[in-house]
């Protein structure tokens, strides 16, 4: 294992910039919210640690790209910020989430709060949840996986056309496997920075997305027409899991951040770290390291307490309100779905450090 240590001079300069304007903008944070950042470059900081590499196949390694810090971001043609009048985040969701309609619209929920959380200060709203037959997009059985997939640059310009006026992006999520042109095997997302639209699936994150009966039914699949919807009725979903939500609020929150014109994160380990494989995914954190925090939090201008705070309070309100829910399987008995927030425990605590140190 390797790990991508800077020094604490370089880290200081990404985060703060040289810049005269930057600099006084950062003064403008208060004393408390300023320790919090500089734990950045505290080299014994335990609420930031170096990115490590685990392997050749790691995102650094393989897809080697400029760094970004405070003040290229700031300079970036392809920053976006929202507008008063273009403050929402819309979902829209593609097929069902959830094995069962009122599961698939718990889960929805619980990732419209998760990000209105995250990008605290912002609306976020859903759109009505469409079947992948009202998008008009391509699909195709997967030659190795033997699993549907659905053609990601035409769900974008499904999105595009559906893009409500106040929206600062739309994003879809699915539960069905993505691709982005016939050569290749699979994407877990696709975004047009300029359109501020992205779609993004969580099919590769469940459990048993290698499962053989699955696969099995991929085969039977492929011998439909390829205009025939029908096929994703009743298609297979992941089961509703912690380790799944974890997975879905991670990618949703990374994936929105490149809208803002966040690039990956070379500084810390960090949720905006670029992610080749589903192992290197889940390494990554939930939270921002303090350069990627500070762009963020210039594109929203949330106050960060205020933030962590509600992040918190999404983690805590886990089944207060847990509706009664027809399971699969049976009309008579029903059951509560609360929300699986067992795998968030760790980030929890993450964030109480984070309160501490600005509440000190
Ligand atoms: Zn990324
Ligand atoms: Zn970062």
């Amino acid at each position: 294992m390797q790990t991508v240590r800077h020094s604490e001079q370089t880290l200081r300069t990404a985060l703060i910039s040289k810049n005269p304007v930057l600099v006084s903008q950062y003064e403008k944070f208060n004393a408390a919210e300023r320790r919090l950042m500089n734990e950045a470059f505290q080299p014994a900081s335990d609420l930031f640690g170096p990115i490590t590499l685990h392997s050749q196949s790691d995102w650094i390694t393989s897809h080697p790209e400029p760094p970004q810090d405070f003040e290229e971001f700031f300079n970036a043609p392809s920053r976006k910020t929202p507008s008063p009048e273009k403050r929402s985040i819309y979902i829209q969701c593609i097929g069902l989430l959830g094995n069962t309609r009122i599961i698939s619209e718990e889960y929805i929920k619980w990732l419209k709060g998760y990000c209105e959380a995250f990008f605290y200060g912002l609306t976020v709203r859903l759109l009505e949840p469409v079947p992948v037959s009202a998008t008009r997009c391509s699909f195709r059985v997967n030659d190795s996986t033997q699993k549907l997939q659905i053609h990601a640059g035409h769900i974008l310009k499904f999105l595009k056309r559906k893009k409500p006026e106040d929206a600062f992006c739309v994003v879809g999520i699915t539960m069905i496997d993505l691709y982005p042109r016939d050569s290749w095997n699979f994407v877990f997302g696709q975004a047009s920075l300029s359109d501020g639209v992205g779609i993004f699936s969580f099919a590769r994150y469940g459990s048993d997305f290698y499962n053989s009966s699955y696969e099995s039914k991929g085969k039977a699949l492929q011998k439909k027409s390829s205009n025939d919807y029908s096929v994703f009725d009743n298609y297979y979903v992941p089961e509703v899991t912690s380790i799944l939500l974890l997975r879905s609020c991670k990618t949703l929150t990374h994936e929105i951040g490149h809208i803002f014109g966040l690039r990956h994160c070379q500084w810390l380990a960090c949720l905006m770290q670029g992610s080749n494989h589903l192992e290197e995914a889940d390494r990554r954190p939930l939270n921002l390291c303090p350069i990627c925090l500070r762009k963020l939090q210039c594109a929203i201008g949330f106050n960060i307490v205020e933030r962590y705070k509600a992040l918190v309070r999404w983690i805590d309100d886990e089944s207060t309100e847990a509706p009664r829910v027809t399971p699969k399987h049976s009309h008579e008995d029903s059951v509560n779905l609360p929300k699986p927030v067992e795998a968030f425990k760790e980030w929890k605590e993450w964030i109480m450090k984070c309160l501490a140190v600005v509440q000190k």
